[in-house]
């Protein structure tokens, strides 16, 4: 068993959404290659850092990326196998790949609860909380106040609303 801390530079963009990990970027693999009996078994460790835009408020973002996997890579025994041991090396680059861009967020956000940016000015609203107004605020509170609003309608409605709440 052998293990190794390896530093490589991203080899092309990792994601094509919001966020990606830039070609050249560091990554950063913790690697543990053990020897059993049909191959190899590699375990690894990714480290890397995203770049992009919040999707709410379009802010540059660099987030952390962490993924792990395992893989046997099989010595070569002429059955088909989709990881093989070659010329005593293993090739962990699109297993990399594969396991970066899947873990990068569709919905990147500066933090979570960024209030994006105000529809009127365009302003990004965490740099000014004055122009927030309710509209603004979380979309599942939106159902909520329209739910409210019916029900002041009229209280002979009131029996049809709770049935409905239930
Ligand atoms: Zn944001």
């Amino acid at each position: 068993m052998r293990e190794h801390r390896l530093q490589v530079a991203a080899p092309e963009q990792l994601g094509e959404g919001l966020v990606a990990v830039r070609e050249g970027s560091e990554l950063d693999v913790d690697v543990r290659i053990e020897s059993v009996h049909e191959g190899v078994l590699v375990t690894a460790d990714v480290f890397a850092t995203a770049e992009g835009e919040c999707g709410r408020c379009l802010i540059d973002i660099a987030l952390p990326v962490e993924v792990e996997f395992q893989e046997l890579f099989a010595y070569h025994s002429g059955e088909p196998f989709e990881f093989e041991v070659q010329d005593d090396h293993v090739d962990l680059e699109p297993l990399i790949r594969d396991a970066v861009v899947l873990a990068l967020p569709f919905q990147p956000v500066c933090r979570p609860d960024c209030p994006g940016l105000d529809p009127e000015t365009g302003l990004r609203l965490a740099d000014h909380p004055e122009l927030v107004t309710p509209e603004h605020s979380d979309p599942r509170w939106a159902a909520l106040t329209e739910f409210q609003a019916s029900e002041d309608e009229g209280a002979d409605e009131a029996s049809d609303t709770d049935l409905q709440k239930d």
